[in-house]
């Protein structure tokens, strides 16, 4: 078990349509951790590709609040559409634009 680094929370980039934190590997890949594992107690971002790990530094005051599926319906209907997309590529675009459509929706 090394630790190859010890990384302030605030010096990972962030994904929020993923919501995953990533930080680069000096191997070309990127470390990663889930937001949702970050709340769950989890400080170790393993990469990929390698056996590094890093260990972030972090208060759970300092994290963004999870994104629950559960509390999108309010807005958008959007799952009536998904229904009625036949063909999957459609509907892999449907994603897409959901997840822009929230992402610019963020109170
Ligand atoms: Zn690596």
């Amino acid at each position: 078990m090394s630790i190859y680094e010890e990384v302030e929370f605030e010096d990972l980039d962030y994904d929020p349509v993923t919501q995953i934190y990533t930080y680069p590997c000096p191997c070309g890949d990127k470390f990663s951790i889930s937001l949702e594992a970050l709340w769950d107690g989890e400080d170790i971002a393993t990469c990929p590709s390698c056996t590094l790990r890093i260990e972030i530094i972090y208060d759970e005051e300092d994290l963004p609040p999870l994104r629950e599926d559960d509390d999108d319906d309010d807005e958008s209907g959007g799952e009536e559409d998904v229904k009625k997309q036949d063909e999957e590529g459609e509907e892999i675009d449907h994603n897409i634009a959901s997840v822009l459509q929230k992402s610019l929706t963020v109170k």
